[in-house]
């Protein structure tokens, strides 16, 4: 193989220089050099085989942001978010974000709380989780009673809280779904927590069904528990999405730190946080939900700085791009993005009402800008996963899945709606969806799309 870089001159097209006439190297790492113009063009074709990220109806991340963003990412590359005493400024707007989410929040002491930025909702649920199991060990060992056997209690829980159970062995006690039901509901805490319980979850979105858990009803069930029994168990809310929804579009609803019994929250800055991947937040309910010993104190990078995280390098742009866009939009900018995504949310489930075959499950209202539906009866000749592989003809990503445990024969199917997605977008999805169902009922293209064709 030739080396590149002799043969390559610059004024060459890219498309003639000696990379672009080659298989890229896929398992050694080539000897020699390349131009840069013809690496960036094969890789940015290649991976134009990823799908197009604003027709993923799958995922609640960000994929849309302003060139404002765009610059910052780009201006910030440098800098790493751990090294609090090089960067200050990075460190004291990520202290300005907690405090802010702390206030949205409803924090009682929204100016001195603990909070910190993450990777996302993931290492934020597990900093929370962790906190939890440390204030239940101090809490066992103080009474002289055994501390070796810690669960927590929640109800179709998204991945993450799996990994914290089984990465700090601690026991999930999963509560199964009732029969209608899109969540945990209180009244069966009581078969599922004791004196080892750490905490309970309550998800505001929960990821299967995007409807919300009762949180104030679920603290008032844990009130009666401790009434009864003596016990004395926190919540922690993932908001991983609700987080930033929630106070926009349904600020009338008690889930936060109004609800005395809340320790901690959780939400990913890169979902409806509206910031780029790659950041999530965990804020505290007041400096004494988290425990001393699990703040670290770094001074190698000069300087002293407490840090609480599983990570330690990570980049800082997202946390300045969130920022940027509490400042950008403030209350009312956040509030009329998510009510567009509400409102078109409630657009497309009255569209999928009307086309027959779907019984909606969640019709966009209440919770999250989504909407999740199921087959009316097996009877329609077709399934939901048939459904999700026609659409990918178009491009769209619907997923298909079951519901969790108990209801793990119900599939259904998601679709959210986030920032970037306009309601014209979703109008073509749901004429795509009433094509495809024709088409799965037909096996063949309807004689409509057969005249088009011949047209064209
Ligand atoms: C997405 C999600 C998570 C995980 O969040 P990441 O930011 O992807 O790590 C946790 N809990 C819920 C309810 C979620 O929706």
């Amino acid at each position: 193989m030739a080396l590149h870089a002799v043969s390559a001159k610059s004024i060459d097209d890219v498309y003639t220089l000696p990379l672009s006439e080659e298989e890229l190297p896929k398992y050694r790492m080539p000897v020699g050099t390349s131009d840069p113009r013809a690496v960036y063009a094969m890789i940015h074709s290649e991976l134009k085989l990823d799908g197009n990220s604003s027709q993923n109806l799958a995922t609640f991340c960000t994929t849309w942001s302003d060139e404002e963003v765009h610059k910052l990412m780009d201006e910030n590359l440098d800098k790493n978010m751990i090294d609090k005493d090089e960067y200050p400024q990075t460190a004291e707007i990520e202290s300005r974000c907690v405090h802010i989410l702390a206030d949205l929040w409803n924090s009682p002491s929204e100016r001195t709380t603990m909070g910190c930025s993450t990777t996302g909702s993931s290492e934020a649920a597990m900093l929370g989780g962790l906190a939890l199991k440390w204030r239940w060990r101090q809490r066992r060992q103080k009474e002289g009673k055994p501390a070796d056997r810690p669960n927590i209690v929640a109800g179709p829980v998204q991945v993450c809280w799996e990994k914290f159970a089984r990465y700090f062995d601690v026991e999930l006690r999963q509560v199964p779904l009732e029969e209608g039901a899109t969540g945990l509901r209180a009244h069966q805490l009581r078969e599922y927590a004791d004196e080892n319980t750490i905490g309970v979850v309550a998800i505001l979105g929960v990821t299967f069904t995007c409807d919300y858990e009762p949180v104030a009803e679920i603290a008032r069930e844990l009130d009666a528990i401790q009434a009864d029994t003596g016990l004395d168990i926190p919540i922690h809310v993932d908001a991983a999405s609700g987080g930033f929804i929630a106070p926009f579009v349904q600020p009338d609803l008690v889930w936060d730190f109004r609800i005395d019994r809340v320790a901690s929250v959780n939400a990913s800055g890169h979902k409806y946080g509206l910031s780029p991947l790659g950041v999530g937040w965990v804020v505290w309910r007041d400096a004494g939900a988290l425990p001393e010993e699990l703040i670290f104190k770094v001074d190698y990078l000069g300087g002293n700085m407490p840090t609480f995280a599983l990570n330690f390098s990570r980049p800082g742009g997202e946390i300045i791009a969130q920022y940027y866009n509490f400042l950008r939009l403030g209350r009312e900018g956040y509030r009329k993005v998510q009510q567009a995504c509400m409102d078109t949310a409630r657009y497309l489930a009255g569209r999928i009402a009307d086309m027959g075959p779907f019984e909606l499950l969640y019709d966009g209202t209440g919770a999250l800008p989504a909407v999740s539906y199921t087959l009316k009866d097996a009877a329609q000749g077709f399934t939901l996963y048939d459904l999700t592989e026609i659409l990918r003809v178009r491009g769209w990503q619907v997923p298909a899945y079951p519901l969790p445990p108990r209801r793990q024969e119900t599939v259904i199917q998601r679709v959210l709606v986030r920032h970037g997605i306009g309601r014209d977008e979703i109008a073509l999805l749901a004429d795509d969806l009433e094509r495809s169902i024709e088409r799965l009922r037909n096996g063949t293209p309807s004689g409509a799309e057969r005249k088009a064709f011949h047209h064209s």
